[in-house]
């Protein structure tokens, strides 16, 4: 069964400020490169799941959405990594604009986005890595099951079942070490 390494996008593939939804905003986080690299090489999908309530609460559209990930996925591809699947979520349960406002099992710290990338691709998620920058992030990982959580550390810092890192670099060494 293929495994995945998960990522937030806001905060670990580009620095997050703020409903990011424009290329000239998107400024690459250090070590996102060679991670994925690293973890395609070593067999993982590399998977994005993020909430993007900035569509939902109508400060930028799905088009723009999806046009900037297109944009993202060349810039990976440009230095010879890529992205296999970009989940993200749009609602918001009390700032959504009109359908957008809804509680969601994809919103995180729900793990729905996590669930369905895991029935689209057939991971084992036991032997899946994460990595995010909030408790929200690691909140859905565990609740998916996900093997391995890190927190790259910043304004969230501390959670019980994650690895903190400050670099993403310091994940590679994880994607080869047996469980423990
Ligand atoms: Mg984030």
């Amino acid at each position: 069964m293929p495994r995945a390494l998960f990522l937030d996008r806001d905060g670990v593939i580009n620095r997050d400020f703020g409903y990011v939804y424009r290329k000239e905003q998107f400024e690459f986080v250090d070590g996102i490169f060679d991670l994925t690299r690293a973890a395609r090489r070593e067999g993982y999908l590399v998977i994005v799941i993020t909430n993007q309530s900035g569509i939902g609460r109508g400060i930028y559209g799905e088009a723009d959405f999806q046009a900037l990930m297109q944009w993202v996925r060349v810039e990976f591809e440009a230095r010879g990594t890529g992205l296999d699947a970009i989940y993200h979520c749009p609602f918001h349960p009390e700032y959504g604009l009109g359908g957008y406002k809804r509680e969601s099992p994809c919103r995180k710290p729900a793990p729905g986005m996590i669930l369905q990338a895991a029935r689209d691709h057939s991971l084992d998620l036991a032997s899946s890595l994460l990595v995010g920058d909030s408790v929200t992030d690691m909140q859905a990982g565990e609740a998916a099951g996900v093997g391995r959580l890190f927190l790259l550390t910043g304004e969230d810092n501390k959670y019980a079942a994650a690895f903190p890192i400050s670099n993403l670099r310091e994940l590679i060494p994880f994607l080869t070490a047996p469980e423990s």
